[in-house]
């Protein structure tokens, strides 16, 4: 199989048969031995599913997942993933914000050396103000806080080496960022640079809980940094408390300008709140590490090596 096509459907029975001729018509162009078009139905309440049957009895190459219910739209693409058996395998959203014209290219870089090619927005049609601000700040803040070098700007609109895909495969993580996850595999990547079209039809599935959600996954899994956030504040404020304290101290047996009581209780609500914050954070950090084990994650991935594969004794 030389091309996977997977294409997450929630609720797009107006733009499915769209988007399959275009498909086709511009896959027919690469001169390519096979493809498969993967359709997950992810829980759809309009007759996406019977479209796709109808078509997948029209055209033997296309092949469907019928999720039981609404799993979202991460899941949804890991279940196509998981199933996909092309040596490239290209992501792209079903309401034809993602041009299929745009996936030779994609498919011609991939061929020169590279093992993920993205595609990275150049601007957005028909997508209101506040989803392109929300979207432009959380890219920007994930790509501070995180270790990995995600990209900005870029959905998951990509084609892949059937190398990623298998690696995706041993990252049994529940929480699906693909995004994240594809930037940690590492191997060489790049992008292409195109303009994002409007909705062809219907409206979004993607609703703001949905899309915080999103964020918070792809925060918590790939940074500790509101973790660390804890600890930090725990020794600032038990430095602020240490001298506070010393004041405290100064005015009761010193200056001896206080109110009787006064000393003992900030005192003890300085020392408290300090070691609190502090033990809040040694926590913490403990977490953070067992949610790394958690994940189970590969520790590494080998790109090439000239030690054969052993068999285990
Ligand atoms: N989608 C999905 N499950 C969901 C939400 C969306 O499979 O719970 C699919 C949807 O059918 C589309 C893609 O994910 O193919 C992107 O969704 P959408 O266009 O609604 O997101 P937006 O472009 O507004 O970010
Ligand atoms: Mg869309």
């Amino acid at each position: 199989m030389d091309l996977s096509v997977i294409i997450p459907i929630y609720n797009e029975e107006e733009n499915i048969r769209p988007l399959i001729d275009r498909l086709r018509s511009v896959v027919g162009t690469m001169g390519l031995n096979s493809v498969e078009y993967i359709f997950i139905n992810d829980g759809s309440r309009d007759r996406s599913m019977e479209i796709i049957a109808e078509l997948s009895q029209k055209y033997s190459e296309i092949k469907f997942i019928n999720l039981s219910r609404n799993f979202g739209h991460q899941i949804a693409v890991t279940a196509g993933l998981d199933k996909s058996t092309g040596d490239a395998v290209t992501i792209i959203d079903a309401d034809l914000q993602d041009p299929p014209e745009l996936i030779p290219e994609l498919y011609k870089k991939l061929k020169t050396g590279f093992e993920v090619v993205y595609a990275k927005r150049r601007s957005r049609q028909g997508e209101g103000f506040f989803k392109k601000l929300t979207a432009k700040i959380f890219y920007r803040i994930l790509r501070k806080m995180t270790s990995i070098k995600i990209p900005v700007d870029t959905g998951d609109f990509r084609i892949v080496d059937r190398k990623i895909v298998d690696v995706l495969k041993q990252m049994p993580e529940q929480q699906k960022f693909l995004r994240g996850q594809t930037s940690w595999i590492g191997f060489n990547q790049t992008f292409v640079e195109y303009d994002r079209d409007e909705r062809h039809a219907g409206k979004t599935g993607y609703t703001y809980k949905k899309m915080i959600r999103m964020a918070l996954d792809g925060i918590t899994s790939f940074s500790n940094f509101p973790l660390k956030i804890v600890t930090i504040a725990g020794f600032v404020v038990s430095t602020i408390s240490f001298f506070m304290i010393l004041y405290a101290l100064y005015s009761r047996f010193i200056s001896k300008d206080y109110q009787p009581g006064w000393a003992s209780l900030m005192i003890a609500v300085l020392f408290i709140g300090g070691i609190q914050l502090i033990g809040i954070g040694i926590i913490g950090e403990y977490i953070s590490r067992i949610s790394a084990n958690i994940r189970n994650r590969p520790l590494y991935i080998v790109r090439e090596s000239n030690i054969s594969e052993q068999t285990k004794s």
